[in-house]
């Protein structure tokens, strides 16, 4: 299969997920922006790693949690690359704490940034999807889209939103060529990750690596950690003439953890 001549843009694609979705997309010849927060020398390695594959990219710094920075960095998608074919709404942040403890500006961050973002950018880059007839988007929700977990709240909340969010596109978009599709991952060890596990480590005086095997324990069946190439591969599937009739689903990459 063959992305070449399609664009895709994958916010929070500096690290993690995001990162190994755009790896996989450039593999098929997809030109990417990417976007999200790091050092020069770490966007200009992942800038550099992505165009060893020989595609076209572009990178825009724009805060997803900033409506107006989310319609500039498509418009600015379409100019340097020419369209915007493939949208990832990946970039996400995670807080926990228990509701009556929870900070507002907590909750409110995690709205904007890993729910409201992919709605101003899906209104964003639907209009030129439509006129082309081809498009693709791609929401990076969570088993927690599906189930919920204590201490997470806001995470809970955005992530059954835009499972939610994800099924009106597709409705809404069903006769136009463009599909909408809402990723669901159990454990997928990123920097995200991380800081939960090291958090957890320390607040429990135990060390990482027997947190690690609890996090798996507690919510999957399967003790194994799926990986960015993983998550990269469903996504190019979803960009496949294959997929061209899965659309309004939220699909599981999870160990189980949802089977249960
Ligand atoms: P990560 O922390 O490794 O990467 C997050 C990315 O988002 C980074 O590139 C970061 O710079 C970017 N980002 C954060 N805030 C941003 C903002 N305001 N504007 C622009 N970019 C921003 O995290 P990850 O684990 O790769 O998570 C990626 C997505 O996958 C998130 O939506 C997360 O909820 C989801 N997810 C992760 C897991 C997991 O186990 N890691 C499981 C299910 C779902």
């Amino acid at each position: 299969m063959s992305l070449k001549g399609k664009v895709a843009l994958v916010t929070g694609s500096t690290s993690g997920i995001g990162l190994g979705i755009a790896e996989a997309l450039a593999r098929q010849g997809a030109d990417i922006m990417v976007n999200g927060f790091g050092d020069t020398p770490v966007i200009e390695n992942v800038l550099g790693d992505i165009g060893k594959l020989g595609v076209r990219t572009a990178y825009c710094g724009a805060d997803v949690g900033k409506p107006a920075q989310i319609a500039e960095m498509v418009a600015q998608a379409q100019q340097e690359l020419g369209s915007l074919d493939i949208l990832v709404n990946n970039a996400g942040i995670q807080h926990t704490a228990p509701i009556e403890e929870f900070p507002d500006d907590r909750w409110d961050a995690i709205i904007a940034i890993n729910l409201s973002s992919a709605f101003h950018a899906m209104k964003a880059a639907i209009p030129a999807m439509r006129q082309r007839g081809w498009g693709r988007i791609i929401n990076i929700a969570s088993a927690h889209g599906l189930v919920a977990s204590p201490l997470k709240s806001a995470y809970v909340a955005a992530k059954h939103g835009i499972v939610g969010l994800t099924k009106t596109a597709a409705i809404e978009l069903a006769n136009s060529g463009v599909t909408a599709n809402a990723i669901c991952p159990g454990w997928v060890h990123t920097p995200l990750v991380e800081r939960q596990l090291q958090a957890r480590a320390e607040s429990e005086g135990s060390d990482v690596a027997a947190v690690t095997r609890a996090f798996l324990t507690e919510k999957q069946p399967m003790e194994a950690f799926s990986t960015p190439a993983q998550i990269g591969a469903l996504a190019v599937f979803l960009c496949s003439d294959a997929a061209c009739t899965i659309t309004g689903a939220p699909l599981s990459i999870d160990g189980g953890w949802v089977a249960q």
